[in-house]
């Protein structure tokens, strides 16, 4: 994301990538949970949506806090404080018109809250395990959206140890994680809008 990263463009892509892929979610999350995280993300990025008139002319670290703080009241389940989570703290840590290394730090900062958020840690079969190899990816100069993606499926083998799937223990086994999807898709639709910027 750099300096001037169009902020309407990048939080309607983020609402599209969840939106358009909300059945899928569910249908992760029936395998391994209660069948609703499509839904909740769905609920919680339309209502970002119908913020994004007054969200796109603000600064972007504005942005993204409201971006959290809508997730935080409108997602629900374990997810919505999470998600909110990340992209309040990245808004607060994101300086106006960050470089790419102040960009690395703040996505740094916000990964850490979201784990104190869930008390967890990479390797449990969560969002987590989707999210920290696409910033090592970025921050290492590779390719963060095949890190991602990769990541979100090497959830499959895992076997859960936070959130409802933790529950089904081995029976977690041999399903990709519905948080880890949705956080690829997440990545991979910003890294598409940065990608696009001048
Ligand atoms: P719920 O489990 O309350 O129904 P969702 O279905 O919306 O909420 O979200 C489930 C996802 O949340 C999981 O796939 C996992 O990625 C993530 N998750 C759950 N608990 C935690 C946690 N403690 N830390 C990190 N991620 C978590
Ligand atoms: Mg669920």
């Amino acid at each position: 994301m750099p300096v001037d990263t169009d902020v309407e463009k990048l939080i309607a892509a983020l609402a599209e990538a969840v939106i358009s892929h909300a059945d899928e979610l569910t249908a992760l999350d029936r395998a391994i949970g209660d069948g609703d995280h499509g839904l909740n993300m769905r609920r919680g990025f339309e209502a970002v949506l119908n913020q994004l008139p007054s969200l796109a002319g603000q600064p972007l670290p504005e942005a993204l806090k409201a971006v959290g703080m809508t997730l935080v009241m409108t997602v629900g389940g374990a997810s919505g404080p999470l998600y909110g989570t990340l992209f309040l703290q990245l808004g607060k840590e994101l300086p106006a018109g960050a470089n790419r290394q102040q960009v690395c730090t703040a996505l740094a900062a916000a990964l850490t809250a979201l784990k104190l958020r869930g008390k967890s840690e990479r390797g449990q079969k969560t969002m987590i395990d989707a999210l920290a190899p696409p910033l090592e990816a970025f921050q290492q100069g590779k390719d963060p959206v095949a890190a991602a993606l990769n990541a979100a499926e090497a959830t499959i083998p895992m076997q859960a140890q936070r959130g409802r799937a933790a529950f089904l223990g081995v029976r977690s086994i041999g399903h990709m994680d519905p948080g880890a999807r949705s956080s690829a898709l997440l990545i991979a639709a910003a890294a598409a809008v940065a990608a696009q910027q001048p």
